[in-house]
């Protein structure tokens, strides 16, 4: 046994962990209070803390709206599970919505003990489970149907009748009828089996029109059997008379000497009747019956009996309101349906035909639901043709009461000009209405005659086929449609945040701008930075959660953005309007700021940055792809580790970028042409004032003669990599040029290349170099390789490996642009280099400095620098003021503008031979 204490902590620990579920799920969450019948529910995607409670449950399930008739007894189950203190709760329900599908959801719960173990609380959650439920549905559907007729199957119709059996509302009143087709199927064969298997479908309309309510099924090829509720012989026989009538004036024309006919065998429920007996009754009254014809019914111990003749009310009147054109008519709707694709079309013109031949004015279809006042989906009718949206049928409530209420055992209600509410200015003069009633929807259609009030007994049976026969083609219409509606959401959107997708932004976007020509609107792109931490970090699962996340909150707060899209991965587009006076591009920054933030406190080993650009679209005439890419581009000009931030494009950007592709496009091309030609900078010796070497830095030379700058394409090159093959390109010329200076017996001079911190990601580059030192026989001291400070940043071990490993080739190994970045001292004490190059920035800095300060730091500089045994060579030097503050730092070596600028090979050579004689 658990001490109350523990059981005291347990809950509250249970407490807890509620919390958490509620603030990372989607689901609804709810706790339930067994001794006050209070139920809470949370909301996850509220903001914690924010419920909705329900005290009284008891009463609220008993009168609850929002569940539907069909799920009260889940409801009820799941009240009784949740007083009952189970220790697990599972159940499944489902609701139908305005768009008018289903949504499947699940509860999975579990009750709580109090501190006597007793059950205090049940805690669980409300889930959406279409997808899985849908598929089931159909799956248990198809089981449970016969293919070619949609009826149920023997085996589902045998388990329906016995549950049927066994309840309680079975009553001597019930008939179970096997209904048997005489067999036409000889003649049909001859006319293509297509049309018997219509036959059997007409039949098995005509029941489920006929016997709407009952459970029918087919058990054998031309045998159906019928559990009917509540009926009378007379009734049944005068449904049996009208279905072989029917089949007769549908088939009648078709097959001339045989009309399929039907006959029935019934047997009536008694006391404790069992399924195999009633069916065993009705198959020997059917014996009778297809000898005799018409239908019989088993008599204990005696003859089957038939109904006397004169019993039979087979009303005059309906005989004869079945006059041929009126059968006619449904003939030709149902050979319309077959023949003609487009529904609406066939309903149309049926609807036309229907007013004519009955002298109607309008048609209407209604859907009700218990809470709402009944709707028009559908209308045809020669006053508003189809639009329905513009018909008004001026009804009062008493007198949809008639129509919705007082309907009779077919479903038939009729609205007279004795029931219509007088002093009310309207032209209806009468409407049949036919209740059309299928599972959770309850469908109406109305049939209105404005000129002259009417019986409506001569039209009621075939207005009521014809309502049944256009109610099922637009059912299956609308499930086609939803069908067509859950593929297209499907197609058009990301699964992930739920979003148009890029193509479906696209269309959408184009349309908004045509339709809305007055108005103006921009477009961002935005990206984050850091997501790949994040990813590997906290999991993909977070991961994809905050991008869920960010696509909700984006759509939320920015209240002028109209459209959004998930392009790829972490990258998100949206359109917004821009209004006079809004700062649109700060209100977007704020929102995103704010996301970030709140990701950042949550997960705070992540640092996630959006980065954005933005462009005005200005010109409705061009694509709005070109102004995403154009948002794209201004978003790559935001600097990395800055700030969440956002570029607005402007047209020089683009040219920047057409630029950069155009290099992108050539590079390959202009490396084996040979247009990246060396270039060499000198590099003084300050102590001697000579020449000590020089460093090689590229130069692109395209065909025509330009020249274009390594700021331009290195940037490009570092980030496809290009970088390496350039590097490798430099090494080379250098080497070719130190072969051929020994060659000639010229003393050597060293000279460095820049090698970019993409080789890190090839350690094999250390094998390559050795490699090309070997082919050229130079010795290794006459070559040295720069690499940049920034490469520290990344792993620091790796690649301080790495650098010993190409110490040991023998090259020289200088650390570029040393105070550009974050390196520290700490870090060079480490790292296994010759000289240290001073970034051109220290002297820039200098200029501010007072002539005190900026001695000092750099005399401690190079100081602590040499002392760490390294050389040290000021880069950028320019003016002899910066020259003479160098030479007293005590520093090795200067390079810059102040002696030469990067030169062709030729001319740094004579350079080299004219600076030596001039110091000499
Ligand atoms: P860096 O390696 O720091 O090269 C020095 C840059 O400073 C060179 O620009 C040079 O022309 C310039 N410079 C030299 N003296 C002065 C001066 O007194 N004042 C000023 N303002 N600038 C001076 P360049 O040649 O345009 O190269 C720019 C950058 O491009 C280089 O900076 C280097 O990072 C990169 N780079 C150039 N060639 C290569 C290469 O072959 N491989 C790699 N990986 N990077 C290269
Ligand atoms: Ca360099
Ligand atoms: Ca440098």
């Amino acid at each position: 046994m658990k001490t109350k204490d523990e059981l005291q902590r347990e809950t509250e620990r249970e407490k807890k962990r509620l919390d958490m579920i509620v603030s990372l799920s989607s689901d609804l969450i709810f706790e339930y209070d067994i001794a006050t019948d209070t139920m809470h529910f949370y909301n996850g995607n509220e903001e914690a803390g924010r419920k909705d409670v329900i005290a009284d449950y008891n009463t609220y399930v008993r009168e609850t709206h929002l569940v539907y008739e069909e799920n009260r007894e889940i409801l009820e189950e799941f009240y009784h599970q949740l007083r009952e203190g189970r220790e697990h709760i599972q159940l499944e329900f489902r609701k139908i919505y305005r768009d008018g599908c289903y949504h499947w959801f699940e509860i999975k719960a579990g009750t709580i003990a109090d501190a006597e173990g007793r059950p205090e609380k049940v805690i669980g959650k409300i889930g959406l489970a279409d997808e899985q439920n849908r598929y089931r549905n159909v799956l248990i559907h198809r089981m449970e149907r016969d293919i070619l007729t949609g009826l149920y199957n023997r085996e589902t119709i045998e388990k329906l009748i016995r549950e049927r059996l066994k309840s309680e509302t079975a009553s001597t009143n019930d008939y179970l009828v096997i209904v048997d087709v005489s067999d036409f199927r000889e003649e049909y064969e001859k006319q293509g089996s297509l049309l018997s298997d219509a036959v059997f479908c007409t039949f098995a309309d005509e029941l489920q029109i006929l016997f709407a309510d009952n459970n029918i099924g087919r058990i054998g090829e031309n045998e159906f059997v019928i559990y009917l509720q509540n009926t009378s012989f007379e009734k049944l026989e005068e449904n049996r008379k009208l279905l072989n009538m029917h089949i007769r004036r549908i088939y009648g024309s078709a097959v001339k000497r045989l009309t399929p006919v039907c006959r029935m065998g019934a047997s009536a429920f008694k006391q404790e009747s069992t399924y195999e007996e009633l069916l065993r009754q009705a198959q020997s009254a059917l014996q009778y019956a297809k000898e005799e014809g018409g239908i019989w019914i088993y008599q204990e111990n005696r003859m089957p009996l038939q109904p006397p003749k004169d019993m039979i009310p087979v009303r005059e009147v309906l005989e004869g309101s079945f006059n041929s054109t009126d059968g006619d008519l449904v003939l030709f709707a149902i050979e319309l349906f077959e023949n003609v694709k487009d529904v609406r079309s066939v309903l149309r013109v049926l609807s036309d035909r229907i007013c004519k031949f009955y002298k109607l004015e309008d048609i209407v279809y209604l859907v009700c639901s218990k809470q709402e006042e009944p709707y028009i989906t559908y209308y045809w009718g020669s006053v508003h043709r189809d639009e329905y949206d513009k018909v008004s049928i001026d009804m009062r409530q008493q007198e949809w009461d008639v129509l919705l209420k007082q309907y009779d055992r077919e479903g038939i209600s009729v609205l007279r000009e004795a029931d219509l509410v007088q002093g009310k200015d309207t032209d209806v003069k009468s409407v049949l209405g036919i209740r059309l009633a299928e599972d959770m929807q309850i469908h109406y259609m109305l049939f209105v005659d404005r000129k002259q009030d009417r019986s409506w007994q001569q039209e009621r049976i075939g207005l009521r086929r014809l309502a049944w026969i256009m109610h099922k083609r637009l059912q299956q219409m609308e499930e086609k449609q939803r069908e067509l509606k859950r593929t297209n959401y499907i197609i058009e959107h990301d699964d992930k945040t739920d979003l148009y997708n890029y193509t479906k932004f696209l269309a959408v976007a184009e349309r908004i701008l045509k339709e809305n020509s007055g108005r103006k609107y921009a477009l961002i792109y935005s990206d984050f930075s850091n997501f790949q931490f994040l990813n590997e970090t906290y999991g993909y699962v977070t991961g994809d959660k905050i991008l869920i996340d960010f696509a909700y909150f984006l759509k939320e707060n920015c209240s002028h953005g109209v459209l959004y899209s998930r392009v790829t991965g972490d990258h998100f587009i949206s359109m917004h309007e821009c209004k006079e006076g809004v700062d649109l591009a700060g209100q977007y920054v704020q929102v995103c700021n704010a996301f970030c933030d709140k990701v950042n406190k949550k997960y705070n080993l992540c640092n996630l940055i959006l980065i954005s650009g933005m462009s005005m679209i200005d010109d409705p005439k061009v694509k709005v792809a070109v102004y995403v890419d154009n948002a794209n581009i201004a978003r790559k000009t935001v600097k990395k580790n800055t700030v969440t931030g956002l570029c607005v494009f402007s047209e020089d950007m683009r040219l920047v970028s057409t630029r950069q592709m155009e290099l992108a496009a050539n590079m390959e091309k202009a490396l084996e042409q040979g247009e990246f030609v060396m270039y060499l900078q000198p590099k003084v010796n300050l102590v001697e004032g000579t020449i000590s070497g020089a460093e090689a830095l590229v130069r692109w030379i395209k065909e025509d003669g330009t020249m274009v700058y390594p700021d331009e394409f290195i940037p490009l090159f570092e980030k496809n990599g290009f970088i390496t093959k350039i590097d490798f390109e430099m090494l080379r010329q250098v080497l070719i040029l130190q072969r051929e200076q020994m060659q000639k017996g010229r003393k050597l001079l060293p000279i460095s290349v820049n090698f970019s911190r993409r080789h890190q990601e090839n350690p094999n580059y250390v094998e390559e170099v050795s490699r090309m030192m070997e082919e050229y026989q130079v010795p290794s001291e006459y070559v040295e390789i720069e690499v940049t400070e920034s490469v520290f940043m990344d792993d620091f071990t790796v690649l301080n490996q790495n650098i010993s490993k190409l110490k040991k080739t023998g090259v020289g190994i200088a650390i570029d642009d040393f105070g550009s970045g974050y390196s520290s001292l700490n870090v060079l004490s480490k790292v296994d280099a010759d000289v240290i190059k001073l970034d051109r920035q220290f002297l820039l800095d200098m200029e501010s400095d007072s002539e005190e300060v900026k001695k000092n730091f750099l005399n401690t500089l190079v100081l602590m620098i040499k002392q760490l045994g390294f050389t040290v060579l000021a880069e950028g030097v320019e003016t002899p003021e910066q020259e003479e503050i160098l030479k007293n730092t005590g520093c090795d070596y200067a390079q810059g503008y102040l002696y030469a600028k990067p030169m062709r090979t030729e001319e740094f050579l004579e350079f080299a031979k004219a600076y030596g004689r001039n110091d000499d």
